[in-house]
Parts: structure tokens; sequence; C-alpha cells
């Protein structure tokens, strides 16, 4: 998946122009640990790729063997112009079944967890789920050659980028056939005429061909995020935590038939009496209030900065994890992913993240010895280091170390 790698700064730079464009315009749809932890999802995801090599693509090659049933001309429009609209076809009923089967959804909603809606949102991607490509396969054995159809995925993903964003309202007669903000916002809305409607990748046609169709409704402003909320910035429990749910009620449920039936439900389904015994938590649609931790700016400043420094050496891994051994790439996966757990621990207001910083400051400091880096490489280090540690000291002061962690949870933004 080249294409995204070359896509992500073109991504960062429409990140920072919208949220410029908020501030101007006096309607800033961002909030800095919710960008964070988004943004720290998308990476995750990414890099998951170089710990498991592409199942999905081995289990293509081995399927297909070469053998398909038309003779498609691999060059011409007419061919990326089919690839793109299977593409979106079979796109559709994966994401349908995402939203309604708790086995799928307990990857895909890592998308949906945010309650902020922004570009940011857009690269919240899953970091699990392995059984998607079932959906794409049946057009390889037509004979759509493999790499026009995962160029086709790679530029449907790219597609979606722009649509997460509340300052395009409504764009004509666009709105009959594309996916656009305003009907994907419908999507990621929690309201009750809102849930599980809106599939479609690039094209709204599939919803309307097949009944999952909803249009944005003026008096009904959409209320983002999950019906069970998330409640963490942690990237790591946002990858598991449906697993686990899903996990506890299986072992709950009294009927062996129920134990299996929850994985293959919807996510609104629970096994008979389970709610009395276990309740879960619904977000409330009358007085919605966005989890909103409450922590000082200079704490907010030093996770954001750690979490730049984060996904650029997450991005450079990306390339140059083929020139490196398997244990310099591992142990550099593991930092990389403990910094972004740290950020959460920040931005959540958790006292412990500050001698946790230490602990991995002095790592990253152990590791510079021991990766292939260049020269230009370990001077960057060194000034991350620098930089990293003294301010690290002036959050450590006595007179910062009150301010700098303030309680969780005393400040609730209104929704
Ligand atoms: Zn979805
Ligand atoms: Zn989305």
């Amino acid at each position: 998946m080249k294409i995204i790698l070359y896509a992500i700064p073109g991504f960062i730079f429409l990140i920072l122009a919208e949220w410029f464009y908020g501030l101007v315009r006096g309607r800033n749809t961002y909030r800095v640990a919710d960008t964070i932890t988004s943004i720290s999802l998308g990476s995750i995801s990414r890099l998951r790729g170089l710990l498991f090599l592409g199942f999905g693509a081995w289990f293509y090659t081995r399927a297909t063997n070469g053998k398909h049933l038309i003779d498609f001309p691999v060059e011409g429009l007419g061919i990326w112009l089919f690839a793109l609209i299977a593409y979106d076809f079979s796109y559709y009923w994966f994401h349908r079944v995402s939203h309604q089967v708790n086995l799928f959804w307990a990857a895909h909603v890592v998308h949906h967890q945010s309650e902020d809606y922004n570009l940011g949102t857009a690269l919240r991607q899953s970091g699990s789920g392995l059984f998607g490509f079932i959906f794409y396969l049946p057009w390889l054995y037509i004979g759509i050659p493999a790499e026009i159809l995962f160029a086709s995925g790679a530029l449907n993903l790219i597609y979606q980028f722009w649509v997460h964003t509340q300052h395009v309202h409504r764009i004509g007669v666009l709105e009959y056939i594309l996916v656009t903000p305003s009907n994907h916002r419908v999507h990621h809305a929690q309201n009750k005429i809102y849930i599980d409607r809106n599939y479609g990748g690039i094209l709204c046609i599939w919803d309307r061909i097949f009944g999952s169709f909803q249009d944005e409704l003026a008096d009904e402003p959409c209320i983002y995020g999950i019906r069970k909320p998330l409640k963490s910035y942690n990237p790591f429990w946002a990858n598991v935590h449906v697993y686990c749910s899903t996990f506890l009620d299986s072992w709950h449920a009294v009927r062996w038939q129920d134990k299996l039936k929850v994985w293959f439900k919807g996510p609104g389904w629970r096994p008979p009496g389970l709610e009395a015994a276990y309740p879960v938590e619904r977000a409330s649609l009358e007085h919605f209030r966005k989890f909103a931790p409450s922590v000082s700016s200079a704490v907010n400043t030093y996770a954001f900065f750690q979490f730049i420094s984060t996904t650029l050496a997450g991005t450079g891994m990306l390339i140059v994890a083929n020139t490196w051994s398997s244990g310099a790439v591992l142990l550099s996966l593991g930092l990389i992913f403990f910094s972004f757990y740290l950020q959460s621990a920040w931005t959540q207001g958790q006292r412990f993240a500050l001698w946790l910083e230490w602990l991995k400051l002095g790592l990253v400091f152990w590791l510079s010895s021991y990766l292939p880096l260049s020269s230009t490489m370990l001077l960057t280090l060194q000034i991350y280091l620098a930089t990293s540690g003294l301010s690290l000291l002036w959050l450590t002061l006595p007179t910062n170390a009150n301010t700098a962690v303030a309680e969780p949870g005393s400040h609730i933004d209104k929704g």
C-alpha cells in the first residue's frame, strides 16, 4: 500500500489547514487529545503491517493461483473504472457487515469511537481484522488483476479522507451519487435515526439501492461517537475493548448457543439476562457529554510534542524497515507503541505518565547506540532526547508538578 504512504504528507497538511480554517471561522472541530488518539490509531494500523505479513495477500495468491474467468485488458481507463466500482460494491457489503456482526464490529469500532468529527477522524483506523479480504476475493476469480484491485482499495481509502469534515455542507446533485461530508457525517452519528446508515465508500448509490440511505436532517444535529462510549484515549484499549466485552458476554451467557451467537449478532444484542446482571453504560443522547479529562496546557503541549516525534519515527520505520534487522525493527516498534500508550496516559491526566516517560527516554537513549542509524538520524534523536529531557525536568519541578497534571474528568465539553 505504497500509495497511502505517499499520501501521508497530504493528509497532515489538510488536517492542519482544516484546523486553522476552523480557528479563523470560530468553529474549531479539533481537540488535542482526541486528534492525538485518532492519528496514533492510524499509525498503529499502518505499522501493524510490519508485524504481520499481509495475510490477505498471501491468501489471494494461494486461493486464485492465477486462475480467473475473464481476461480483461490490463491497460486503459475501462479496467480501472470497473475495478473502482467493483471494489466499492464489495466495500459496501464489508462495511455493512462490519456494523452488523460483532466479530467484525470489534475491529471496525475504532473508526467510530471519536466524539469529534474532522479529517483526523478519517485516519482513525483499526489495527485488527483479518477477514475483510474475503469480500474482495470474487473479483480476483472474475479476472480483475490483483495490483489493480489493491490500488483501487487504496484509492477508495484516500477518497474517504476528505468526507470527514464539518466545514462542507451539501454539494448539490452529487449528494445522490457520491459519499459526501454530509451523508458520511450521518454514518458517524449515534442519533437513533442515523445509526447503521450510509455504508458506501465512494458511491452512495449502493445505500440507495439496498435501503440503507439516510439524509442529514437540519433539525437533527449529528452526535458523533458510539452508543457504548470508549471513555479512553488508550489506543490499545481502543483496538480491543469490543473483543473483550464480547468475550465476557460469551463467557457469562448460560446457553452454549448464545456463547457462539454473541459473536455473530449485532452490537446491540446481548444474551438473555446479561443486561440485568452486567449492565453496560450507554451514552445519553439528551444530555450528551464528550469524554474530556482535564489536563494542563503544559501537559497537553508535551504530549503533542511526543506525538509529533513518535508519528515521525513511525513514518520513518515504514521507510527503513526493509533494510533493518528484524530485531532492530521489533525493538523500535515496541518503543513506538509504548510512546503511543504514554501519550494517552498524559492526556488522561494519569500521574504515573511522568515516571514512565523517564523510563521511555532512557530506553530510547540505550536503543540509539544499537540501531543502524545514519549520522543525521542520530543527531535528530539526540536533539529529541535533549528537548524531551529538559521539558520533562521542567514538568517535574515542584512549582509545575501541581499544575502539570490535573485530576481527570473535571472539565466536560458539551457536544
Ligand atoms: Zn463504519
Ligand atoms: Zn468515516
